[in-house]
């Protein structure tokens, strides 16, 4: 284990109060080729984390590092749904499943309308236990043994009831990829990595949530190094971002508070650890950690 005494740059004044400046960036495990998609399981205290392209789900705790499922399906993004389930995105199979108590697994989609969902990437579940996702094609264009396909279909967000009916919510964007509610679920964030705007794969927007579904998005900032990749959001509202240079968090109008500097891109992150308030960051071959004076908002 490595540490780093400095790895917080503040932008907004009011981002010290947010952060613990003794607190070191440690380095929990290493040796990857591209890790993804991390979940805190408070009742284990543990964290669950993919591998990509070693095909494994990997397991970490103080007592050490496991492997959790290989092969995994090329899984990408995780969340724990509402009675604290595994829901994970699956790129091989190009499905999202939910792993049951007895280990078991149950898909949760598939397909929509008949043709195949490209590569679902990250995913989230509400307080009513609809699971949302995102759908970019990036497991289905790279070179994964085995899984280029052609896309059945553009590059969407879906909402899953808790029926099981799926249905479209996001339609026009590039490549929707990491994606968050705001604590009182009146904002859904999604991170587009592809080249919506002004061929720039940096932005993150803001749906309005009004309705129960996402509204008209809006732009709700430009991420600068880098890209947004996996987003989540604290108990105050702020949202925390991948970016290339570490984590960005930004404040709920979207001006960049501060960073938590990584020396590796950042593909991910979430909130857990005893207090919630550890936050987890899957880096390019790395995984680190870092504790705020912030919480985790978002469930798990
Ligand atoms: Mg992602």
């Amino acid at each position: 284990m490595t540490a780093s005494a400095s790895c917080f740059q503040i932008v907004d004044p009011a981002f010290a109060a947010y952060v613990l400046h003794n607190a070191p960036l440690k380095k929990l495990a290493e040796g990857f080729d591209w890790v993804e998609g991390p979940v805190w399981f408070g009742d284990h205290q543990c964290l669950l984390f993919s591998d990509i392209p070693n095909d494994r789900i990997l397991r970490w705790s103080e007592a050490g590092l496991s492997t959790f499922r290989a092969p995994s399906n090329y899984a990408n993004g995780h969340t724990r749904d509402r009675q604290g389930r595994l829901i994970s995105c699956e790129h091989g199979t190009r499905r999202v499943t939910r792993t049951e108590w007895d280990g078991s697994v149950t898909v949760i989609a598939d397909s929509y309308r008949g043709r195949r969902l490209n590569s679902p990437n990250d995913v989230v579940v509400s307080r009513d236990g609809a699971i949302w996702f995102t759908d970019p094609h990036y497991g289905i264009v790279s070179d994964y043994e085995g899984y280029k396909a052609e896309a059945e279909l553009p590059c969407q967000v879906y909402r899953v009831d808790p029926d099981g009916t799926i249905e479209a919510v996001i339609t026009d964007m590039a490549c929707p990829n990491g994606l968050a509610f705001s604590p009182d679920e009146s904002r859904l964030y999604v991170a587009d990595t592809g080249r919506a705007f002004q061929d720039d794969p940096r932005h993150i927007l803001a749906f309005d949530m009004g309705t129960g579904r996402p509204g008209r998005g809006s732009l709700f900032h430009r991420i600068d190094p880098g890209a947004a990749d996996g987003i989540r959001v604290d108990d105050e509202g702020n949202l925390w971002s991948s970016a290339g240079d570490g984590v960005h968090c930004l404040a709920p109008d979207g001006h960049l508070m501060g960073k938590v500097l990584v020396p590796e891109g950042v593909s991910n992150l979430c909130f857990g650890g005893r207090a919630k308030h550890r936050l987890f960051i899957t880096a390019t071959t790395g995984v680190y950690s870092v504790v705020l004076n912030r919480k985790g908002a978002q469930w798990p």
